[in-house]
């Protein structure tokens, strides 16, 4: 690998699979039908792969619509030059609903006194800003409800800078596969869109990565996918064994070194607490990784990494920046030497599912924790690509 970088480098590196980001997203593409769009959703920085990065990996795979979560991120893909349709989520200051129209991104609205704001926005600026609806149908989080839909529409006329572009709504549950209430909800969705007429075509969405994997026919007009194009099931491995079809791959990896290895006997305590203390003869390999990298705490004395292509078992309490590995039983660990966290070494592989599962959580959070906790860099031969993250 060519290292252009003139500063030291971390021994901690999370690595970023763009083809992979790119296959992911023709599977999906190819799994859901040539007709229906799908949104990238790149919001927390991309699940922590780096907002920019994916978003070109996407577009170079064929994607046209990209969301974030507030303004500032928007602002920021353009100014990286990313094209297609770009969607704030969740926020923005009044001050700063001009950038809708500097920027061309769509706001997503859900509450009244946005309409008011943008539309006098738009007209100020002798322009429409479209907008796309949340609608609340069941989520129980952002959104209008159903119910005040007849009567905003009839009051739509009143801002005459508005265009009314899409409705969307979110899944709780559809990542569970036999979930009866994404059917339910599904149905009120279908309502809520069904009273959102427009004089232009209006875009109906609400499927993420579950629905679109496990109940096809709630795909609508786009399909709104995160945790899938970064080539995880959301439901984990149970989602990765059950799927018959082409297999994601996860485009994350976590590596770091070995920094000291050595011999303790039986009887020794291993880092702060004492929580661990050997029974034998133990040779550990000190590795310079820790909370602060978002290796988190609760992974003391249950977490595994590889090295030398085998499973070693962290002991001891996870520091600040350092951890303890027993590899008693894999000869030949040197300082140096590299460890996997989360991805391949050898035959052996650790997953952010294997992770998440350690942790008490879900991949999503591991990819966010150890991807926006560390310097990234993309794996790619091409070396025009490969200073594209700067
Ligand atoms: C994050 C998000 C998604 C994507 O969910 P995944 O489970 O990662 O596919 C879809 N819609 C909204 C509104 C989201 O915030």
């Amino acid at each position: 690998m060519i290292h252009s970088h003139s500063s030291p480098e971390s021994l901690n590196e999370v690595i970023i699979d763009t083809s992979a980001l790119e296959t992911n997203f023709r599977i999906l593409q190819q799994r859901v039908g040539q007709d229906i769009q799908i949104m990238a959703m790149i919001k927390a920085d991309a699940y922590g792969h780096g907002m920019v990065r994916a978003a070109r990996s996407f577009s170079r795979a064929g994607c046209t619509s990209f969301a974030v979560a507030e303004i500032g991120e928007g602002v920021e893909l353009r100014q990286a030059g990313i094209e297609g349709r770009i969607f704030v989520l969740l926020g923005y200051q009044d001050a700063e609903a001009q950038l809708f129209v500097d920027y061309d991104l769509t706001p997503v609205i859900f509450e009244d006194r946005a309409l008011a704001l943008l539309s006098q926005v738009a007209l100020r600026n002798r322009r429409k800003i479209a907008v796309h609806l949340k609608v609340d149908c069941g989520m129980g989080r952002l959104g209008f409800m159903p119910a005040e839909l007849p009567t905003l529409m009839t009051r739509l006329d009143d801002f005459p800078g508005i265009t009314l572009a899409g409705i969307m709504s979110h899944f709780p549950l559809a990542d569970t596969p036999d979930s009866r209430p994404t059917l339910e909800m599904y149905r009120r969705f279908q309502s809520a869109c069904a009273c959102c007429q427009a004089p232009g075509p209006v875009l109906c969405h609400i499927a993420n990565s579950g629905a679109a994997l496990y109940f096809p026919e709630t795909c609508g007009d786009m399909v709104r996918l995160g945790i899938s194009l970064y080539g995880y099931y959301p439901d984990g491995a149970k989602g990765k064994d059950r799927d018959t079809g082409e297999h994601l791959i996860p485009a994350m990896s976590f590596t770091t070194r070995v920094i000291q290895v050595k011999s303790l006997p039986p009887g020794s305590g291993i880092s702060y607490g004492h929580s661990y203390i050997t029974d034998k003869e133990t040779r550990i390999a000190v590795l310079p990784v820790g909370y602060a990298d978002g290796f988190l705490r609760t992974l003391s004395n249950t977490a595994q990494v590889l090295i030398k292509g085998q499973r070693a078992r962290i002991i001891g309490r996870v520091c600040m920046n350092l951890c303890m590995a027993d590899i008693t039983s894999i000869p030949g660990v040197n300082p140096g030497d590299p460890v996997v966290i989360l991805g391949s070494q050898g035959h052996e592989t650790i997953t952010a599912d294997e992770i998440a599962h350690w942790m008490g959580t879900i991949s999503y959070e591991v990819l966010c924790l150890f991807g926006n906790n560390n310097k990234r860099r993309s794996l790619t031969s091409d070396p025009k690509k490969m200073n594209e993250h700067k």
